[in-house]
């Protein structure tokens, strides 16, 4: 049967992937003389890279293209005339309606609305988009408990623990209690060996220069200051509720392993396979069958060693940051990513230094007046307020 899909973040890294995704189990598929796997049913970005946006719309025939930027809408309602072009959140929104999946590849917390939408509507959500869930966990929590609701990460390590969890059945929460700790696997990023001499010349170049992933700018910025795993830390508390004690992060550099579940008997569950984050989508996109086309399969001839290393808090201090905001609980973990996201920005934009980021982070995260149990209204509070404190820092 075919399966529709709404990819919102197209034009990105995550969504690109995804596409290929879809290209090649359709060209199988046709291959077969069988429906094809997928029906694209809308894809969504800013609208501001129109040739790729027209490209991708045209190659899948795609009947609605959701604009965040009302600007730009005018421009690919004009290149795509037999589409409905839907701009703002308004169109986000439209995109989750009517399909069966929805890969949430945007960047930031501009992926709330699809997150919340998405799940809302009792559907199914490929999330790749970290930040969303990060900043208003308490929200998106009540509405995940909506009927037909389904949330299926698509971040590596999260998925690597929803295969490990799965294995075990443990993941429906009753067996929980059994699971002793979650191990979160960190590649260590390009600075993995740099010393805090080093660390304070680092350059806008170095720092894109992922060693294992192929990433989009901002999670490859978070990757180098470790930022990336403090937030996946409070990722996986949103996702699976263990509590802040019970997940660790190892450095593991060849990322081989995506992640690990040890449970109270010693035994250690853990997901392998090679750096390629298209086995995450289509997992997502199939769960809960195994996709047909393999992404990621080890040769074992090739591979020869696995290392680990236990992460450096001094040197990189956003780890220790985003435990810190995922223990304080309630709009903290909104405060912390929103000041990321303002800080990485300015680090792209040549304004501060690669160490002025955890700085910045930082004091924005100790200014804050955490609220409980936050509504949606007290999360984009404190994300205005997160933003707008950082960057005042940022021009004092
Ligand atoms: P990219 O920067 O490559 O792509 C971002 C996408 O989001 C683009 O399509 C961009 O559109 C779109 N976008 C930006 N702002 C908005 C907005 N306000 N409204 C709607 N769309 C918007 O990022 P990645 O693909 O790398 O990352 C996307 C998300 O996935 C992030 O949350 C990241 O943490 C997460 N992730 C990514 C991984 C990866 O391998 N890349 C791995 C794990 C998680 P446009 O092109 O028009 O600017």
């Amino acid at each position: 049967m075919t399966r529709r899909v709404a990819v919102l973040g197209s034009t990105g890294s995550i969504g690109t992937q995804t596409l290929d995704i879809v290209r090649a189990a359709n060209a199988t598929a046709a291959a077969q003389g069988v429906d094809p796997a997928y029906r694209v049913t809308a894809i969504g970005a800013t609208g501001r890279n129109l040739d790729l946006l027209r490209s991708q719309a045209h190659e899948f025939d795609v009947p609605l293209i959701a604009v965040s930027d009302p600007a730009a809408a005018g421009a690919v309602a004009e290149a795509l005339p037999g589409a409905s072009v839907v701009a703002g959140e308004d169109g986000m929104r439209a995109a989750c309606a009517d399909t069966d999946v929805v890969i949430n590849g945007i960047v930031g917390f501009a992926g709330l609305a699809v997150t919340l939408e998405t799940l809302r509507l009792g559907g199914r959500l490929g999330l790749a988009n970290k930040e969303s869930l990060i900043a208003a966990g308490p929200v998106v929590q009540k509405i995940r408990s909506t009927p037909g609701a389904e949330l299926i990460p698509v971040d590596s390590e999260h998925c690597a623990l929803h295969m490990c969890l799965r294995s075990n059945e443990s993941f429906e929460g009753d067996r929980l209690d059994q699971v002793r700790r979650l191990v979160v696997t960190a590649s260590g990023g390009p600075f993995r060996e740099y010393t805090a001499d080093q660390l304070a010349d680092i350059t806008v170049e170095q720092a894109l220069a992922h060693p294992t992933w192929s990433m989009g700018p901002k999670i490859t910025v978070d990757s180098s200051t470790l930022m990336n795993k403090g937030l996946e830390v409070i990722e996986a508390n949103e996702l699976y509720q263990v509590g802040f004690d019970r997940i660790d992060v190892v450095v593991h550099p060849q990322s081989v392993i995506h992640s690990m579940v040890e449970f109270t008997d010693g035994a250690t569950m853990a997901q392998l396979s090679m750096p390629d984050m298209r086995l995450c989508m289509a997992y997502a996109l199939d769960y809960p069958d195994r996709h047909p086309n393999s992404y990621g399969g080890i040769d074992w001839t090739q591979l020869s060693r696995l290392d680990f290393a236990t992460p450096d808090t001094d040197l990189f201090p956003c780890l220790a940051l985003a435990y810190d905001a995922g223990r304080m609980g309630g709009t903290a973990p909104a405060t912390l990513s929103a000041a990321n996201e303002i800080a990485v920005d300015a680090f792209l934009d040549g304004q501060i230094p690669w160490t002025e980021i955890a700085r910045v982070v930082e004091a924005v995260l100790n200014d804050h007046d955490v609220v409980d149990d936050p509504d949606l209204d007290d999360v984009l509070a404190a994300d205005e307020e997160a933003r707008a404190r950082a960057t005042e820092r940022l021009s004092a």
